[in-house]
């Protein structure tokens, strides 16, 4: 459908055919969501044997009674599972509670209020603080950016990851900018991979920042692949170190989309020296995380085997979901420029773009036909797309079913709106 091509009759023919298509939908009083990237309970079911899973031994292998208080940087095992996930040293790893979020919200507490070297370099002595944000993004980023006063920049997204140019220019040009959100593989919305360029430049902003710089290195979707073989991500600690800007990294990942997303564990990677400095602010927060849960994770989840095993079977559950959306984007857009979307090797999302101007318009429509989408807008910050035309497709949680009935709408709303706007 070129609709650039058609006549004012054939347009209005086709937005007659469209509405009529529509009012069926909604006759059908349907109550589809695609909102929210969580696990279905299918999903979460793979992890119910951790209930139970200790049979009454608390300690774990260095003889730790995980019961009690301490261990401000969790057990062992599990400081050993988090470093073979992120592919760095284990005495860099602190293993947290439940949620990587509170983690990344708590480094921004650090880097904003106390410092991460002393308090002269507490970020809340400058008169601006940015962060470049590349988008589209993860909203709940952005929150943590709007809760501190932290002016958000919009950097574009491509599909190798942020535009390094304008990066780069970006962070040169202004010392006030003095972290970066990044989510490097299968990201949160457009389900790319970083490529290796991407991450190396990425690690190596602290030697052109101002002072005091940090990567929000948000892994939340390394070992979340769909596919057998999929794309590889570089190192970024590891590159970090080459071009001597380690203290610069901290990097995020938990086992939330792994085992229950609301009873996982979460993990920072950061330098001994930024961990010491966390450790001593998270010590005053709290006595030591929730020990029995990790050593539960651990006996679940021992080695990089086991969990690429148990991530195969969220894949099976998973791809098929991801196949729908996929081939009705392509069957509805593959031949013609009514919207544009990327093929994620993993991850839990595929990002759609419309013609500019219709993303709101598509998401009311759908709505009003029964199928809950993101709103328009938040995958940037200030909730505020400056094209109008960018919406997360989450399809995880609807049964495959549900998935199909929710693309026949969504794929309506898209072709319905543009039509309008031709013939407005
Ligand atoms: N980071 C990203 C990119 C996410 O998509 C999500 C969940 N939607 C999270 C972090 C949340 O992780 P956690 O449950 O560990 O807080």
């Amino acid at each position: 459908m070129n609709i650039q091509s058609l006549s004012t009759e054939q347009l209005q023919s086709l937005e007659q055919e469209l509405t009529a298509e529509y009012k069926s939908f909604q006759a059908q009083d349907l109550k589809l969501d695609l909102t929210r990237g969580k696990p279905s309970s299918e999903q979460l079911s793979l992890s119910d044997s951790l209930d139970g899973i200790l049979t009454g031994n608390y300690k774990n292998e260095d003889g730790t009674d995980t019961r009690n208080y301490g261990g401000i940087d969790g057990i062992i095992e599990m400081k050993r599972l988090g470093a073979a996930v992120l592919g760095v040293e284990q005495n860099e790893i602190l293993v947290g509670g439940n949620a990587s979020l509170t983690l990344m919200y708590q480094c921004v507490l650090q880097a904003y209020l106390f410092g991460f070297d002393g308090p002269d370099s507490a970020w809340n002595k400058e008169e601006k603080v940015k962060f470049a944000c590349p988008v589209p993004g993860y909203d709940r980023h952005f929150s943590i950016c709007e809760a501190f006063g932290i002016e958000m920049v919009n950097v574009p997204m491509t599909d190798t990851g942020p535009d390094i140019e304008a990066l780069t220019d970006l962070v040169k040009s202004d010392p006030s900018v003095k972290g970066i959100w990044c989510v490097p593989k299968y990201s949160n919305p457009t389900g790319i991979i970083y490529s290796d360029e991407t991450v190396a430049a990425i690690a190596g902003l602290a030697n052109i920042a101002g002072p005091n710089f940090k990567v929000f290195w948000d892994n939340a979707y390394i070992v979340h692949d769909l596919v057998a073989n999929p794309g590889t991500l570089a190192n970024v600690m590891a590159s970090a170190k080459e071009q001597g800007t380690q203290d610069s990294i901290l990097q995020f990942c938990s086992t939330s989309k792994i085992t229950h997303a609301g009873a996982g564990v979460a993990f920072l990677n950061a330098t001994e020296k930024n961990l010491a400095t966390f450790k001593k602010s998270l010590g005053i927060a709290t006595i030591g995380p929730d020990k029995i849960n990790q050593l539960r994770h651990a006996i679940l989840l021992p080695n990089m085997d086991a969990l690429a095993a148990h991530m195969r079977k969220h894949a099976e559950i998973l791809k098929p979901r991801f196949d729908l959306v996929l081939s009705a984007l392509q069957e509805a857009f593959g031949d013609n420029d009514l919207g544009s979307w990327e093929s994620p090797e993993g991850g839990y999302f595929i990002s759609f773009d419309t013609q500019p101007g219709l993303a709101k318009e598509v998401v009311s429509l759908a709505g009003q036909a029964g199928v809950k989408l993101t709103p328009a807008g938040a995958t940037f910050p200030y909730g505020e797309d400056p094209n109008d035309q960018n919406i997360r497709i989450a399809p995880s949680v609807p049964t495959l079913q549900e998935v199909e009935s929710a693309m026949q709408i969504f794929v309506n709303c898209v072709k319905l709106a543009t039509v309008r706007k031709a013939l407005a």
